[in-house]
């Protein structure tokens, strides 16, 4: 232990009576990045509804005009602090405008009315796959040689040795920050690309794969911090003959999982070639732009512009797991979403196109 650590131990020690320490989390105005301020409680709240509304300055978030600037926190989800620990709570909330109206970068909102209206009949479950990058704070990937590039891609994923995984302290302390939080996340691995990482989230029914993919970007972000390491989402960090990120979604429904199901996957997958394009302009933060680096169609990614689907097929838009075809019935895989997607925008397209089939 260095000596900041031992001294942040004993300040974290320190008794603090009933109070509890609450951390505000939003997604600003960037759509991608994550913003937090915290607050005292004077006892531990039960759940959400305990939580005050509370307010921020939109106009240093990029979420408003400086004359106007207020904008609304609302807590939507409630989980354990993994850095102050019990009773602190990570509180993650929507952002509204003060007319309560959600401000343009909240996608959770209409992603929440679309999922009410199936919720009953579908029971829909969705499973992200998060992809991301870890970069030194100058923003060189990390571990990487100073001059020059590490070995090519073949050993890294998931590998195993101080020679091709860099940086699974972190992803390891990650991992365990969210079990503590209340994240439901299944996994992790090494990536194809040295210093690339996975975990995966789910399944998570309805919005709270939205909100549970968002606290655990949060997690890392701030376990990445204590390390001084900087994730990254960028779906392509290194150009040339390097895997981009992405953020594999995987969805079914209560059709999808019964005996039969892959019928319903394959009605799903002829509804998503019909809105290929239209899927694509929200499967990242900025119109497609972001995918057109990844989706190359080297790399284990399909070509932006056309849409397959293959049993086992990871060069495929969607892909049927082997396991489900099968089993005939299950879950298929959507790979096309860049790492830094929405997952509100994400879950939400696909609800409306596969759910409530509605076309153009
Ligand atoms: P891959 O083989 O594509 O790398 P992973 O093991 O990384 O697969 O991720 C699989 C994801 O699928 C996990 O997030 C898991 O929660 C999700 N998943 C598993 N079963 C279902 C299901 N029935 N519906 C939706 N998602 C599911
Ligand atoms: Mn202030
Ligand atoms: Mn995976
Ligand atoms: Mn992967
Ligand atoms: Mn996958």
């Amino acid at each position: 232990m260095d000596w900041s650590q031992a001294v942040r131990q004993h300040y974290l020690s320190l008794a603090r009576g009933d109070h509890c320490q609450l951390t505000y989390v939003w997604i600003d105005g960037s759509g991608e990045g994550l913003r937090s301020k915290s607050r005292t409680m004077d006892s531990e709240p039960n759940s959400i509804v305990d939580l005050p509304e509370w307010e921020f300055d939109g106009s240093s978030t990029g979420q408003a005009v400086g004359s106007n600037s207020d904008m609304l926190l609302i807590p939507v989800s409630m989980f354990r602090d993994p850095f102050l620990l019990d009773p602190n709570k990570l509180v993650l909330c929507e952002v509204v405008k003060h007319t309560r109206e959600p401000a343009e970068s909240n996608h959770r909102n209409s992603c929440n009315k679309v999922l009410e209206m199936v919720k009953e009949e579908l029971h829909p479950w969705f499973g992200m796959e998060q992809e991301y990058t870890l970069l030194g704070v100058d923003g060189h990937p990390y571990s990487w040689p100073r001059l020059g590039f590490p070995k090519p891609q073949g050993p890294y994923y998931c590998g195993v040795g101080a020679d091709r995984a860099f940086g699974r302290d972190i992803v390891e302390c990650h991992f365990k920050a969210c079990l503590y939080a209340g994240i439901k996340i299944s996994g992790t691995n090494a990536e194809v690309m040295p210093s690339q990482w996975e975990f995966q989230v789910g399944p998570c029914e309805g919005i709270e794969m939205g909100d549970q993919l968002w606290m655990a970007r949060f997690l890392l972000h701030r376990v990445c911090e204590d390390f001084g390491v900087v994730a990254t989402f960028d779906p392509k960090p290194m150009e040339g003959d390097w895997n981009g990120a992405g953020c594999h979604t995987n969805v079914s429904t209560v059709h999808t999982r019964k005996e039969g199901g892959i019928e319903h996957i394959e009605h799903a997958i002829e509804k998503l070639r019909k809105r290929h394009v239209e899927h694509i302009r929200v499967y990242d933060p900025h119109g497609g732009e972001d995918n057109k680096r990844r989706l190359t169609g080297l790399h284990e990614t399909s070509s932006i512009h056309d849409f397959s689907a293959g049993v086992a097929d990871r060069g495929a838009s969607i892909r049927i797991p082997r396991l489900v075809a099968q089993d005939k019935c299950g879950y298929f895989e959507d790979r096309r979403p860049a790492a830094n997607c929405d997952p509100y925008v994400v879950i939400c397209a696909i609800a409306r196109t596969c759910m409530l089939e509605e076309e153009d």
